[in-house]
């Protein structure tokens, strides 16, 4: 039997429909952009998104990279909460690639505010760098999967425009935390992205494509961005391969994403009924619970790979943090086995 893989929604692996579309895709070479299916994924994910113009990027690190990049200049100070991917998980892409500094501002849930971000703010002077953009993170990976209030978001872009700061969006989740409003999935997806000047999201995770994730903005800042994509080794040839995954994950696979937010609230109660350990959010608002296993007397590690020698799969991330992640690849009987494998070896 395969691993209950609860690591992440980048194991998520193509559906069969993926599968047939991308044996069926038209290509061309898309350095020339004569990728019928690219450039078909590119209009459609912008068309989503309420921007001008989109790019698909390998990866979404690189998405990042190149966002920041465009919206910088060397010297610069990019404003982002503490807990931010692009802090911790990107290898100092801002700093190697931008030549900006990030200054972090410590949240409780990952979410900043206008009142948190005036204040780092430097004001110009011969010492203090001018900040050259803002990042949000939508969902928030490290804080639980948690979403930004959209009058938060709003008045985030609002002020800083006022300034001439710009705003991208790490919405990595970005259907996930559209999602949570209720409302029809891709339209309130284009109403979390209004105000934001880029935003990147993956087809690789939650949404199922095997590779990929789409950058959107204005359309001049996109041709520069596709240079950039070039610059790092992105400029791919009949990528259409992974366009065609790429369009149903775009197209159907939102509409399915709460199946994965309930499979995250039911297991985060299942964890509660366990002696030792501690969630941080009970109800989680999307598909990532983070959890302590501080009590139980055992690390991260030791319950990692207790876990694993039994055939669940979930990572620590410090010693007493671990995270789960809900996907199109784990049921509701699979996240209740989970538990109580977890349940055992939390208690042995
Ligand atoms: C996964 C993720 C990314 C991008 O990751 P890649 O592995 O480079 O595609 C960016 N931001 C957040 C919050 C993520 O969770």
């Amino acid at each position: 039997m395969p691993p209950i893989d609860l690591r992440s929604d980048t194991v998520t692996r193509p559906t069969p429909e993926m599968r047939q579309a991308m044996f069926e895709a038209e290509v061309g070479d898309d350095v020339y952009r004569e990728d019928p299916t690219i450039n078909r994924l590119e209009e459609r994910a912008a068309e989503l998104v309420g921007k001008e113009a989109g790019l698909f990027v390998p990866t979404g690190s690189m998405g990042n990279t190149i966002a920041i990049k465009c919206l910088t200049t060397h010297g610069q100070e990019v404003i982002s909460d503490a807990r931010g991917h692009l802090l911790d998980y990107e290898l100092a892409m801002t700093a190697w690639f931008s030549g900006c500094l990030i200054r972090p501002i410590p949240t409780v849930d990952g979410i900043l505010s206008w009142e948190m971000i005036a204040k780092q703010i430097r004001p110009l002077g011969p010492n203090a760098a001018d900040t050259g953009c803002i990042e949000v993170e939508n969902t928030h990976n490290l804080a639980g999967g948690t979403v930004y209030p959209q009058e938060v978001l709003d008045e985030i872009c609002d002020q800083a425009h006022e300034r001439g700061i710009a705003v991208h969006m790490d919405g990595a989740r970005l259907f996930n935390a559209a999602t949570t409003t209720g409302q029809p999935v891709h339209a309130a997806a284009r109403r979390i992205c209004e105000r934001v000047d880029t935003v990147m999201f993956c087809l690789s995770k939650g949404l199922g494509a095997p590779v990929g994730s789409m950058l959107a903005g204005p359309k001049a800042v996109m041709e520069r961005a596709r240079r950039y994509r070039k610059r790092l080794g992105g400029g791919m040839r009949q990528a259409g391969i992974l366009a065609a995954a790429g369009l149903i994950a775009l197209e159907k696979m939102p509409l399915r994403l709460h199946e994965d937010h309930a499979n995250a609230r039911l297991f985060a109660a299942g964890l509660m009924q366990i002696a030792g350990i501690r969630v941080e959010h009970p109800e989680p608002a999307t598909n990532i619970v983070i959890f302590d296993i501080g009590g139980t007397g055992k690390s991260s590690k030791e319950i990692s790979d207790a876990l694993k020698a039994r055939g669940v799969l979930i990572n620590g991330f410090s010693p007493t943090a671990m995270r789960a992640v809900t996907h199109y690849d784990v049921s509701s009987d699979d996240c209740q086995q989970a538990l109580a494998t977890l349940a055992d070896v939390a208690g042995c």
